[in-house]
């Protein structure tokens, strides 16, 4: 199997080196490459791409990701999620090659608690989750066979994290501050790039279960006890890290202004995704405690 991996340098991209590896012949490409254009920003440069490899399957892990900044460069954001995806898929569908893609939780509203289900209406509240949106509309539309998988709070011990960047503050301050208001589930490049590559395996043989799927890990939490769970772990495991910080309060959304506005209700439900591909999806702390392992 020929696959092509776009975006390979991100948090998501760098796991799928990995994963994929095990099923064919990988070319992973950059922003930056050389000898292929992997630039998102030149759609016709791509496109040419994936017409001179003739893939069997792309992989597109390379997004605008800064959802803030996406509120001031909305046409930057667009091209990279919307439209170079929509022209990759149009290829992929000349082609007959599979488009494995991602997508968020920030298509919805945030509205009520319930996790929502792939048929809930999306209601994106920020450029990126429009953007976002209209990459899978794209895809979905070019006819090609594709597989896209909604994520959230991606995490990854490679680079910045939230993790990290609590770990340090709680190392500095006294009082930390930490929204409540937002649930959701923390979800591991490693765990997204293992589903995709089994994913992957069973479209060979079950062609007709391609389409949209929620993929996050199991159970919720919001920032707050996310961030409570980090320092108490980092505590236990290396009691040579200081810990400044003796109060970590709980404060709503409104405390942290920012550009773009975030949903309060980012649950999804999984269970189309298990049932179809008979996986178990690991609880969101296995991940975290994993990666901390790693890190600490
Ligand atoms: P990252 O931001 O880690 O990775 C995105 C990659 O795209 C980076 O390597 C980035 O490069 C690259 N990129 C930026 N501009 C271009 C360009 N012009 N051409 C080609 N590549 C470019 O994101 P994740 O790995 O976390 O995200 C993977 C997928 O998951 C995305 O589709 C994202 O929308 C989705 N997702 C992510 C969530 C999260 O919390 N991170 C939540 C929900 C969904 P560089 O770093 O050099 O800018």
């Amino acid at each position: 199997m020929n696959i092509l991996l776009l975006g390979k340098g991100g948090q998501v991209g760098w796991e799928l080196q990995r994963s994929l590896a095990v099923l064919g012949q990988v070319t992973a490409l950059d922003f930056d490459s050389r000898e292929h254009c992997g630039d998102f920003a030149n759609p016709q440069g791509v496109a040419e791409t994936v017409r001179a490899l003739r893939p069997d399957v792309i992989v597109n892990a390379a997004a605008h990701t800064a959802v803030d900044r996406a509120e001031s460069e909305p046409e930057l954001a667009r091209l990279l999620n919307a439209t170079t995806p929509g022209l990759i898929a149009q290829e992929a569908a000349r082609l007959g090659a599979w488009l494995v893609h991602y997508s968020t939780d920030y298509v919805f509203d945030g509205s009520g608690q319930r996790p929502w289900t792939e048929s809930d209406p999306p209601a994106p509240l920020s450029v990126y989750g429009a953007t976002k949106l209209e990459g899978e509309q794209l895809i979905t539309q070019s006819g090609c066979r594709h597989l896209i998988l909604r994520t959230s709070w991606v995490y990854a011990a490679r680079g910045g994290n939230f993790a990290k960047t609590m770990l340090r503050l709680a190392q500095e301050r006294e009082r930390l501050t930490v929204i409540d208001d937002q649930w959701g589930a923390p979800t591991g490049a490693d765990l997204l790039a293992d589903v995709t590559a089994h994913a992957i395996g069973h479209l060979q043989q079950r062609p007709e279960d391609g389409g949209l799927y929620h993929c996050v890990a199991g159970g919720e939490t919001h920032w707050h006890a996310y961030a409570k769970y980090v320092i108490a772990q980092a505590q236990q495991w290396q009691p040579a890290i200081k810990i400044k910080a003796t109060e970590i309060a709980p404060v709503p959304t409104s405390s942290f202004p920012t550009p773009a506005r975030r949903p309060h209700n980012s649950r999804l439900d999984t269970s189309r995704l298990q049932a179809t591909f008979g996986l178990t999806l690991p609880h969101w702390q296995q991940g975290v405690a994993r990666m901390l392992a790693e890190i600490l």
